[in-house]
């Protein structure tokens, strides 16, 4: 199996530098449907079944299916996203390039090096004869990076159908797999205050922005950094100009929870807020929109992950993580999920964004391993 891939890694790196120069931020649904319809053709010409599913404001997501005669039923599910949080035009400062044994580009790490890793283990697979023992499915979901709002319904179906979800997302730090995440939260929180003269009538306001500047410092004392509970006030607007009294203000709060109890009890602290000032009003909107992935349910994928890895030459870790991924949702169902099976390598959000090309081969012998043997 390593032998094999280690044979096809140029071939690999000619799709993958494909891949990254069809840019798919996920707010230009079009660009994201263009990718979706390349990894569609990949997989059709490895015999499987596919399908491009189409969605009319979020960019177009991929299904397919292989080995469907394969008894039991329930599937290897394999979960990767097409859209990458780079804007387009991106590539123009940051080309796909090769550099010390690293390959550099937009969403390479995060996850278009994953994605094709799960098209050469299905290719690996086919090429040396072996077939799985349950149906593999895939799902290229066209929305991760903004919630997976459009996919949700989709995703949960095709996991409820699973034995095991593998998630293409890259590996933490040296290569480990991913056995937990933290559960993910925004709230947009917007006071409405009263606009008013600054200078002649000052008293008739009531300022929306410091009304929301002292429920911030509340907010922020709801985090309970050293249990892993953490907030980001990531973004602030109001007022329009220095004279006028401000109407309205709004905050957007990132929030991180490491058990479910803690996103009930965040969601029950966040509603609970009350304005200081008796005119202002308060409204708030958002809440926990993925779980956290629980390390229990990693755990058996986890250990039969490490012994495969080991027959591959690569001492395998675990890791948790305060990012979140599509695993958060098929873990919380009760699926079996492994995470952090794409690519090896760093920046990931960043512009020094790169896998380490080295690691892939193996990245794919493993992940084809598992297919076969879950
Ligand atoms: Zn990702």
């Amino acid at each position: 199996m390593l032998r094999y891939c280690r044979s096809e890694l140029p071939a690999f790196l000619t799709c993958l530098r494909r891949a990254v120069e069809i840019e798919s931020p996920t707010n230009s649904p079009a660009d994201v449907s263009r990718l979706a319809r390349f990894f569609a053709k990949e997989l059709k010409r490895l015999h499987g079944k596919v399908k491009v599913l189409r969605h009319p404001t979020a960019g177009s997501s991929v299904w397919a299916e292989f080995w469907p005669e394969k008894r039991p039923r329930k599937s290897v599910l394999v979960l990767g996203h097409l859209d990458t949080v780079w804007d387009k035009g991106t590539l123009r400062r940051m080309p796909f390039r090769t550099r010390g044994g690293r390959a550099y580009g937009p969403g390479i790490l995060d996850m278009k090096s994953g994605l094709a890793c799960g098209l050469w283990a299905i290719r690996a697979l086919r090429e040396l004869g072996i077939s799985p023992s349950t149906p593999v499915r895939f799902f290229f979901n066209s929305d991760e990076e903004t919630a997976s709002r459009a996919f949700r319904k989709q995703i949960f179906a095709e996991a409820r159908r699973a034995r095991a979800v593998l998630v293409l997302e890259p590996a933490a730090a040296g290569g480990a797999l991913k056995t937990a995440r933290k559960g993910v939260g925004e709230y947009r929180i917007t006071v409405y205050g009263r606009a008013a003269h600054a200078g002649i009538e000052p008293g008739a306001g009531v300022n929306a922005i410091a009304e929301l500047a002292r429920l911030l410092l509340r907010i922020e004392q709801l985090a309970r950094p050293l249990r892993g509970l953490t907030l980001n006030v990531g973004l602030i607007q109001g007022g329009t100009r220095s004279n006028v009294i401000p109407e309205r203000a709004t905050a957007v709060v990132d929030v991180r929870v490491p058990r479910k109890k803690d996103g009930e009890a965040i969601e029950r602290k966040v509603r609970r807020l009350r304005p200081v000032h008796p005119e202002a009003r308060l409204e708030i909107t958002g809440g926990i929109n993925r779980p956290p992935m629980d390390r229990a349910r990693a755990l058996r994928l986890f250990r039969k992950a490490r012994a495969l890895g080991r027959a591959l030459g690569m001492e395998l870790e675990e890791a948790s993580t305060g990012g979140g991924s599509d695993g958060n949702f098929t873990a919380a169902l009760g699926i079996p999920t492994l995470d952090g099976l794409g690519g090896v390598g760093e920046g990931a959000h960043a512009l020094s964004e790169h896998v380490i090309i080295s690691e892939l081969p193996r990245r794919v012998a493993l992940l084809a391993a598992l297919i076969a043997t879950l």
